[in-house]
């Protein structure tokens, strides 16, 4: 997918030259994305961590590549700085933008309150410089901060980092950002001659905002575009991302005719007629989705039927290796109308599994189940297979052929996906998994 980016850069006559000065290669522009062989997902954790030179956009615009970019626009009376990028790449990211430019940092605008956006505003913060947010940022920040354990717990195993670490970092007192310059639908402002325009444009989080730099024609759109259909909703937990946001914030943007689009995630887009191909699919394929969605909410049709239903056509398939359209499906679904499914068993507090055990026990033991787990995964039904192991375990938690069924459908679930985030997920249960087969796993 960002193969497709580097093509547009080279495709574009009159940027051919942006290529040959930002990285020696289109290889390693791909590597330092983190590009992967087609039959593998993406991990997010290493984008960016082999690049030795800052991007060159332009002769003011500079990327720091990471899972979360940090922009540097340069100006005569001194620099923007647009997102910091998480706290673990930041300070890479400060090293390779101030060899560009040690100037004065003026202004830092943050085009959003996530962690990844966020993470070296301690580092770039000088004496005087302006911070600018959307009004919404720090009420955004204060949600966040309120499930700072959840939110921790959650990236730890998505990530497989540290989790006593994340708490840490969440709790730091360098995580403390404090706007100077809040607005609520734009705010204008001049440094050196160029002239920034920041407009509020909602859609992956309620504060996001962009930044339109008119002179150079670019747009810095944060997170409302991915290289991938995006996560209107995220499994590590969000509330609702409203997929109506999205659009009517990417059809601000495209007003803009920018020739650049510049997103937090992934590499520039560059050129008139590519950006306007690839955000007018990206909106448009929002859209389908949603409309696909109430639709069949309105026809009485329950999620999960529509989260198996609701395929992209084929000139809206743009790869789902971050967002999944199944996910965002049920973003949607539940986003509008919550959890309850008409069934009446749903409104107790008992778990749809509560009856498993018995289940089992009366299908013969937690042994048969498992059998019958491994046939449905070696059939192709991994999902399946995973269920019935789960099954299993739930009448005999430390059964090893139990375990063992579930680790092969998770493994073959892990084999077919390209999705970073499912990827990630699998390997958190893979784990899990491990652990209990490494220690006292009973039964065959
Ligand atoms: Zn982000």
């Amino acid at each position: 997918m960002s193969r497709n980016w580097t093509m547009n850069i080279i495709r574009r006559g009159k940027h051919v030259w942006l290529l040959s000065m930002l990285f020696c290669s289109q290889t390693s522009v791909a590597q330092n994305f983190g590009q992967v062989a087609p039959n593998q997902a993406i991990d997010f954790t290493r984008i960016g961590q082999n690049q030795t030179e800052a991007l060159k956009v332009n002769e003011a615009i500079y990327q720091g590549i990471g899972f979360g970019n940090t922009f540097l626009i340069t100006t005569p009376d001194g620099n923007v700085i647009v997102d910091t990028s998480s706290p673990n790449v930041a300070q890479r990211h400060r090293e390779l933008l101030t060899k560009v430019s040690a100037a004065p940092v003026r202004y830092i605008i943050l085009t959003h309150g996530h962690g990844d956006h966020t993470g070296g505003v301690h580092l770039w913060k000088q004496e005087g410089t302006q911070i600018i947010t959307q009004r919404i940022f720090p009420e955004f920040r204060a949600y966040q901060d309120r499930l700072a354990m959840f939110f921790a717990r959650n990236n730890a195993a998505q990530f497989n980092f540290d989790e006593a670490r994340l708490k840490s970092l969440s709790q730091s007192p360098q995580n403390t950002v404090t706007p100077t310059i809040v607005f609520d639908d734009r705010y204008d402002f001049e440094l050196g001659g160029t002239r920034f325009e920041v407009f509020h444009t909602p859609g992956e989080t309620p504060d996001a905002l962009s930044v339109w730099v008119p002179k150079y024609k670019a747009a810095f759109v944060g997170d409302n575009v991915y290289d991938s259909f995006p996560n209107i909703y995220t499994l590590r937990g969000t509330s609702p991302r409203w997929a109506l946001d999205y659009v009517a914030s990417i059809n601000k943007v495209l007003k803009l005719q920018p020739e650049f689009v510049l997103p937090s995630h992934g590499l520039p887009i560059v050129g008139h007629d590519p950006i306007v191909k690839r955000l007018t699919k990206y909106r448009d394929a929002i859209q389908y989705v949603h409309d696909a969605t109430v639709k069949g909410m309105n026809d009485g049709k329950d999620v999960f039927t529509l989260m198996r239903e609701v395929k992209l056509p084929a000139e809206l398939d743009m790869g789902e290796t971050y967002g999944k359209v199944a996910w965002s499906v049920r973003g949607i679904y539940e986003g509008y109308v919550g959890w309850f499914d008409r069934n009446p068993a749903t409104m107790y507090s008992a778990s749809p599994n509560v009856a498993d055990a018995d289940l089992v026990e009366l299908a013969g033991g937690a042994g048969v189940v498992a059998a019958k787990s491994r046939a449905v995964t070696q059939a192709g039904d991994a999902i399946r297979g995973l269920r019935l192991a789960d099954a299993a375990l739930a009448r005999e938690p430390t059964h090893r052929g139990a375990l063992e069924a579930k680790l092969a459908a998770l493994q073959a679930l892990q084999k077919s996906t390209r999705n970073g985030l499912e990827h990630a997920w699998l390997g958190y249960g893979m784990r899990g998994v491990q652990k209990l087969l490494d220690g006292a796993g009973t039964g065959d």
